[in-house]
């Protein structure tokens, strides 16, 4: 994973690759915007972190980047880079615009209990891996599981995150996370395991999941700590008895007599219409750095040939192996993580302008670089013999860590050297020679030395015509869409799960109801055409809380409708708030 270091430009790096859009979000250590890959169009969530705010809390981020780096799965969010500049922190994450979960429990009050399961067996899914890598994530809550853009969920904030030395097994002692879904043994401040804890709190979740409101609550804490430790809660008439059941295993106050993930894994509940225990092996590619390795050399071999690929090989084996250990593929699809000297080297085989590819998604998307008419029609000239490198990158990806890598060779370092080398890529295992249907399409190899025979160029000519053709497609497709433009009436939106429906035809009135009612609810807030900006302060002039309610018109129904969103503080306490604000309203 590239941890790069530019001093101190690192936001012009940031805005150099990405486009930067509204705030969507916001904790206790960092504000979370929606940004755009200027390249591929991806959109992404960019943690913006200030050092000098997060003090001491500085490691926790470290801990944080560190544990997201290691993990690779369906349901955990993926950190693509990470940019550190002398006072800021930018993580680029996946973004995932359905939001927290715990706003979708409360837009829909609750959820039925086929609904629930289908989340918590991700949620299962998730800790099982997070679990098995050796880690325990201590903050598990729905306000840590977004949705995403498949209403599929994924786990964010490992900030509170352990990975005790000799295993999981192994007691720990810091109490964190947030009060209500804590464990008793960890409020007790007592040593607990890092696993048991966070069944515990899966417990919680689940409750909140099925019930739309915590199982232990209070607004004093000392009360809120008492309740955990005895442990006693109300299960209300709509559960059914299995849930009772499940939900009473996990809130064990004794840790010992509490479900483990990997009996939660195939738990009859679990298991109900399912018939199949939790799948919680990752389905990414694990990008261990051999992996990395291999993909880097792969990459590096089908686009810029043999001596270029051993060079980097060698450059990876000796001196940036820690540097693109999540995912190879964003490791060239973000040209900041290429280490200068690769990047040097690249240009010194005039090379300058080159491609990137993305194996994350199974095609290959090409990207360019600002690439030029001459610089097509010179790579024309120079591309290889096909046939002799097939068997090295007619490889499936899936295979990948199966194969060897050939031991480094002396590095070429500089242009006069680099000649074509043939068969030096050939690799001691056999896998490697294994040519499956699926990987003829990647037989397609553009080496450097250039083509000799007028039929092969042909041949290539229409590989590189079809590339081209998909990067013209790929640059079209990344023109960014015009910003919205402001608009003088609401904003017409379909019924998402974050809106209210009221009764009311008329968007002013509804709005002139709200800003009369937020005053007397001491809410503070600003007012742009239809959306405010709402904020709460604490004693000590901090923002406790920070949200937006926008007035917006709904198509069917033809109704008034008003938009909510979170952007920080405690989320029960936002979802009392705004409920006695839209009630108050009377709309
Ligand atoms: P902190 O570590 O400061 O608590 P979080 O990582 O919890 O910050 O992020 C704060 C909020 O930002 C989240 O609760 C969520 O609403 C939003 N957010 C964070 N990551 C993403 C993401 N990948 N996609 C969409 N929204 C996100």
């Amino acid at each position: 994973m590239p941890v790069e270091r530019t001093e101190p430009r690192g936001a012009d790096e940031l805005h150099k690759y990405y486009e930067i859009y509204e705030t969507i979000g916001s904790g206790g250590f960092a504000k979370v915007k929606l940004g755009r890959h200027i390249l591929t169009g991806e959109m992404v969530a960019i943690k913006i972190m200030n050092k000098k705010d997060l003090g001491d809390d500085l490691p926790r981020v470290k801990v944080e980047i560190e544990a997201m780096k290691n993990l690779s799965h369906q349901h955990v969010c993926r950190l693509y880079q990470v940019i550190e500049t002398s006072t800021q922190i930018f993580m680029v994450l996946e973004y995932c615009p359905g939001g927290e979960l715990f706003d979708y429990i409360i837009a829909k009050d609750r959820l039925s209990e086929e609904e629930t399961r289908v989340f918590f067996r991700q949620i299962v899914s998730a800790i099982a891996y997070v679990h098995s890598q050796g880690y325990a994530h201590r903050d598990l809550k729905p306000e840590n599981l977004l949705i995403d853009a498949d209403h599929n969920l994924k786990l964010i904030d490992f900030g509170l995150c352990a990975r005790p030395k000799g295993g999981l097994g192994y007691e720990l002692m810091t109490c964190c996370g947030s009060p209500a879904y804590a464990a008793p043994e960890l409020i007790q401040g007592k040593a607990y395991i890092g696993s048991e804890a966070d069944v515990w709190s899966m417990g919680v979740l689940l409750f909140a999941l099925l019930c739309g409101y915590l199982p232990f609550d209070d607004d004093n804490c000392v009360v809120l700590y008492r309740k955990i430790t005895r442990g006693k809660y109300d299960n209300p008439h709509w559960l059914s008895p299995g849930s009772i059941l499940l939900l009473n295993q996990m809130m064990q106050v004794d840790p010992k007599r509490r479900l483990s993930v990997r009996q939660l894994l195939d738990h009859p509940w679990v298991l109900k219409e399912y018939n199949s225990p939790v799948e919680w092996h990752s389905r990414r590619p694990v990008f261990s750095p051999k992996h990395t390795q291999i993909c880097c050399y792969r990459y590096i071999h089908k686009h810029f040939g043999n001596i270029l690929a051993i060079y980097f090989l060698f450059m990876l084996y000796h001196e940036f192996n820690y540097f693109c250990r999540i995912c190879p593929s964003y490791c060239f699809h973000h040209t900041t993580t290429l280490p200068e000297t690769i990047k040097n080297t690249v240009q010194a085989l005039n090379c300058e302008k080159y491609y990137l590819c993305s194996y994350t998604k199974k095609k290959v998307k090409m990207l360019s670089l600002g690439r030029t008419a001459a610089h097509h029609r010179q790579e024309r000239r120079d591309r290889d013999k096909t046939r002799e490198n097939k068997e090295n990158i007619a490889v499936q990806e899936k295979d990948a860590e199966k194969f060897l890598l050939p031991p480094p060779h002396t590095p070429v370092s500089s242009k006069k050297n680099a000649r074509p080398a043939k068969n030096v890529l050939t690799t001691p295992n056999q896998n490697v020679n294994a040519v499956s249907p699926k990987g003829k399409n990647r037989s397609r190899s553009l080496d450097m030395a250039g083509l000799e025979d007028s039929g092969k160029k042909k041949r290539a000519g229409k590989v590189f015509g079809s590339l081209e053709r998909g990067l013209d497609k790929m640059i079209t497709m990344l023109t960014p869409s015009k910003r919205r433009a402001l608009r003088d009436g609401p904003r017409k939106i379909k019924v998402q799960y974050n809106v209210t429906l009221t009764s009311q035809t008329n968007p002013d009135q509804v709005l002139n109801q709200i800003l009369s009612i937020l005053p007397t609810k001491n809410v503070d807030f600003t007012q742009k055409g239809y959306t405010l900006k709402c904020r709460t302060w604490g004693d000590f002039g901090k923002v406790t809380m920070a949200f937006e309610l926008e007035v917006c018109l709904l198509q069917r129904p033809e109704v008034v409708g008003i938009r909510r969103q979170r952007l920080k503080g405690d989320a029960w306490v936002y979802k009392h708030l705004v409920e006695d604000i839209l009630s108050t309203s009377s709309i």
